[in-house]
């Protein structure tokens, strides 16, 4: 086949670049390869909507791409290699395509450990990886989360919320303190033991085994854990294999200008693979779903010509139990902090800045406006201090 528009990766950039190469051209091919056994879905779903939510059901987690833009989905098809001086790709089962624009939109995959991916040892980051999971629960009275990230905590949440028994190991002294001020932190970490679950703190997995129907992890404390299955949420890698194989700059994620493009005129990047020059944050690569549909769309538009400049700086966000955050920029706890709460761990605003003051970072805890003045206050770039900031949000 050859497609004027061919999309690598089936995932969430690849729905949404499609529908902005539609806002521009609504007649010409669109090829989407994926190595996802599912159409392009909303993978946030997997981890909070589809647990917390009776009324969201699997069949809203499919994006309806094809119906929506016309492109043709291939699923299940993971492409082994690019030929750019003939403008081809290659597929696993050998098949070439031709492609007048190329988007790569890779994602990320998962870190593992030497313990192989089973119906008990979950990786997560699929829906198949959801539904092994339920199904998991239906017999598990006991499953252990690894990794105390954003993943980990929400799948934690979500499987305390079925009754099952959870523990959640995790490198942190307090759930969430790698991200989040002291005050937050404890909040955040009674949270889990207020749902039963047992918290292992300042360790990390270092092996683990399946045998007789259990698994059995070996903590770098010394210490092991059995359970009846185990999720882990280790963050992920981006997928640069096939860019850097193509002779294409990789550089944590692939480079990308601000119009998206690489260094080739024709292959463009977006998503959790790309590295690219936000306009206020600077340069980076970010592993969110804002991120994800905004830069697709963005990419789709400028591989149909738009040639306008991806201005926009993303915010993430993440549910657990009863409680909401977003925030956008840097957020890390090894950074000094300034906080404005309404009431603490409740409701209220954390500003983290560097050696100058300036923030870099904003987080809004079960707060829901305030995203452009939070994008504003990044942007001045001047030093800030209590006073300067209460309130602002
Ligand atoms: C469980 C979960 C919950 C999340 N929740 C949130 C949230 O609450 N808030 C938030 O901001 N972000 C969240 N995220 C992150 C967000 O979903 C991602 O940032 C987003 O999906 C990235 O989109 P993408 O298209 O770049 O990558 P992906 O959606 O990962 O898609 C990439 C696709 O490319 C395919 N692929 C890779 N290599 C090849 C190849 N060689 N050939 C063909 N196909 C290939 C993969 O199979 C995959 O389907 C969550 C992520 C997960 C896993």
């Amino acid at each position: 086949m050859q497609y004027d528009y061919l999309i690598i990766g089936g995932g969430m950039v690849a729905d949404s670049a499609a529908r902005g190469i539609r806002e521009r051209d609504t007649t010409s091919s669109i090829g989407i390869f994926g190595a996802d056994s599912d159409e392009p879905y909303t993978r946030p779903a997997l981890s909070k909507k589809l647990w917390t939510d009776p009324e969201f059901g699997r069949d809203q987690v499919p994006l309806d791409t094809a119906s929506d833009t016309g492109a043709q989905v291939h699923t299940g098809t993971r492409v082994t290699a690019i030929d750019r001086s003939n403008s081809t790709v290659t597929t696993e089962s050998g098949e070439s395509h031709g492609y007048g624009t190329l988007l790569l939109a890779t994602g990320a995959e998962p870190t593992q450990i030497e313990l192989a991916p089973s119906p008990r040892v979950v990786y997560f980051r699929t829906f198949a990886d959801y539904r092994a999971l339920r199904e998991l629960t239906k017999t598990a009275d006991h499953i252990a989360v690894v990794g105390g990230g954003y993943i980990g905590t929400e799948i934690a949440s979500a499987l305390s919320l079925q009754g099952v028994k959870v523990t959640l190991v995790t490198s942190d002294e307090v759930v969430g303190g790698h991200m989040f001020p002291p005050s937050l932190a404890a909040v955040f970490d009674k949270g889990f033991a207020d749902h039963g679950v047992t918290v292992r703190r300042r360790t990390k997995v270092t092996s683990g085994a399946e045998a007789s129907a259990r698994v059995q992890l070996q903590l770098d404390d010394g210490s092991s854990v059995e359970a009846d299955g185990v999720v882990f949420g280790l963050g992920v890698r981006p997928n640069t294999d096939l860019a850097d194989a193509a002779g294409l700059t990789v550089d944590d994620g692939i480079v990308v200008d601000e119009l998206l493009k690489t260094e080739d005129e024709r292959v463009y990047a977006a998503g959790d693979v790309a590295n690219y020059p936000d306009a206020i944050l600077g340069r980076r690569r970010i592993e969110h779903v804002d991120n994800a549909t905004e830069m697709g769309k963005a990419a789709g538009r400028n591989m149909a010509g738009a040639a306008e400049p991806y201005a926009y700086t993303p915010y993430f966000y993440s549910d657990v139990y009863d409680d909401g955050y977003q925030a956008i920029g840097s957020i890390s706890a090894s950074m000094s902090t300034i906080e404005d709460w309404k009431s603490v761990g409740k409701e209220g605003v954390v500003y983290y800045l560097d050696d100058q003051s300036v923030v870099r970072g904003v987080l809004m805890w079960n707060v829901w406006e305030g995203l452009d003045t939070a994008r504003t206050i990044l942007a001045e770039k001047k030093p800030q201090t209590e006073q300067s900031l209460r309130g602002l949000i």
